[in-house]
């Protein structure tokens, strides 16, 4: 009996792997491994999402209006220069849609964020991963050399998920001089909130530049609400009127946009959340330097430990203690650790001693 096939790139595609959870039946585990903020949600947006509960047998606002306007307020653009997504891997698959299908080559940096390798084919598109420099940042020059006739979209990580490097104005500047404007350049901004070098270009800024630039950013770091899913893409509304398009019905709940909402009203109480973990960046790293290992500078909520083939039996080293320390292992690569609380590094720093 022959059953459905699925199309062959999506029988290929590699997995996506989250950040390991811990074991229901021992200590909380002290996570580190996804990047989430150590901070339990503010009571404000623990209320408006019961609030909306409440309502939850009507389908969400469609076009999540108020958020859109409330977005576009804040990012002094206009509320069709935004769409929001359930999450910014939604949105960028959305931008993915779009913008590319069989044919059609996506380029990105690599080792970047893990997703792009698996949305990529889903749109049907050809990856092009261009391998890091040597100091774990966006190989930019290598980049624009990989375009072709065929490149429909260049996505880079700004700061880069998961060894940490923020992309510089100057670099981007002379990179988006050198893509043809008819490449839609998609600079994911995740982390934008923990930055805090000057250089780091300035993403909304570059935007009034570069009429073929999209930014996307997310409620899931900074902001908190990793399990709410909200992030968004901000671009001209010519660019963004086609993402719009391709955003699934109803994606984004309205437990989460109230969520969202509720964090914008927020935004001063959270940020100051943010400061303290990266008051905790250059203790951490030096920390970490001190035993040894030589940490890339870091514009995001975690550090990079080039562990190279230690990489896994380190993780599995510090996930067997008690309590478990769960950080995320890449194959034969390295080691990406979430910034957490001062306990939370101090726990970590004297695992990864203990373990010579
Ligand atoms: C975490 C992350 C995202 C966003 O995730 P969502 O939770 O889907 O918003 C996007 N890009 C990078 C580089 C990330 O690390």
């Amino acid at each position: 009996m022959t059953l459905p096939v699925p199309r062959p790139a999506v029988a290929e595609l590699p997995a996506y792997v989250p950040g390991a959870r811990g074991a229901a039946d021992s200590l909380p585990p002290i996570k580190l491994s996804s990047n989430e903020v150590p901070f339990g949600p503010l009571p404000s947006v623990v209320s408006a999402m019961s609030a909306a509960a409440e309502g939850i047998n009507r389908y969400p606002d469609m076009f999540a209006v108020e958020l859109h306007e409330r977005l576009a307020e804040r990012l002094s653009v206009a509320p069709d220069q935004v769409s929001v997504g359930g999450g910014s891997v939604a949105v960028l698959q959305h931008l993915l849609q779009a913008y590319t299908g069989p044919g059609d080559e996506v380029v990105f940096a690599w080792r970047s964020f893990e997703a792009y390798p698996i949305l990529v084919p889903i749109a049907g598109a050809h990856a092009v991963p261009v391998p890091l420099t040597a100091d774990a940042r966006h190989d930019l020059d290598a980049m624009a050399a990989a375009v072709t006739d065929q490149t429909k979209v260049v996505i880079v990580c700004s700061p880069n998920n998961p060894t940490g490097p923020s992309i510089r104005h100057d670099e981007f500047e002379d990179f988006m001089a050198q893509v043809p404007r008819r490449v839609l350049v998609v600079l994911d901004e995740a982390y934008v909130e923990f930055g805090r070098d000057p250089e780091t270009v300035n993403g909304l800024a570059a935007l009034d530049r570069h009429p073929n630039l999209v930014l996307t950013r997310t409620f899931s770091k900074a902001y908190g609400l990793a399990g709410a899913r909200v992030g968004f893409a901000v671009g001209s509304a010519q660019l963004i009127r086609p993402v719009r398009a391709c955003v699934t019905p109803f994606s984004v709940s309205s437990l989460a946009q109230a969520a969202a909402l509720a964090s914008l009203d927020a935004d001063d109480e959270l940020m100051e959340r943010v400061e303290a973990v990266v008051t905790e960046r250059p203790r951490l790293r030096n920390a970490l330097r001190e035993l040894g290992w030589d940490i890339p500078v870091t514009e995001g909520n975690f550090v990079w430990l080039p562990a190279g083939e230690r990489a896994v039996p380190i993780a599995q080293a510090l996930a067997g203690r008690e309590p478990a320390l769960l950080v995320r292992p890449f194959v034969s690569e390295g080691i990406r650790v979430t910034i957490g609380t001062p306990e939370q590094n101090d726990a970590l720093v004297r695992a990864l001693s203990e373990l010579a």
